[in-house]
């Protein structure tokens, strides 16, 4: 679990405008949940599997666009 590792908190005078930053790159998020998830890019964590090539991504969109830019659609994707 070392994901919280590269969670930097921006400190800001006012609370408003305080933001997470990924440690990793430039990407920065008001809410922490969005930042762990981006996070997976970095972790490698990769829980959809293209049926066709068994390429993995990060989102399930991703892996939709993936399976209609690269195989012409399937329509099953998802349903599982
Ligand atoms: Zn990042
Ligand atoms: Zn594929």
């Amino acid at each position: 679990m070392d994901q919280e590792a590269i969670v930097a908190e921006i400190i800001d005078n006012n609370p408003q405008r305080r933001m997470w930053q990924c440690s990793a790159c430039a990407y920065e998020s008001k809410w922490k949940n969005n930042l762990i998830k981006h996070q997976r890019t970095h972790t490698g964590e990769r829980p959809f599997q293209c049926p066709q090539c068994h390429q993995r991504f990060t989102q399930f969109v991703h892996l939709r666009r993936h399976v209609e830019s690269h195989h012409s659609g399937l329509g099953e994707i998802g349903s599982a």
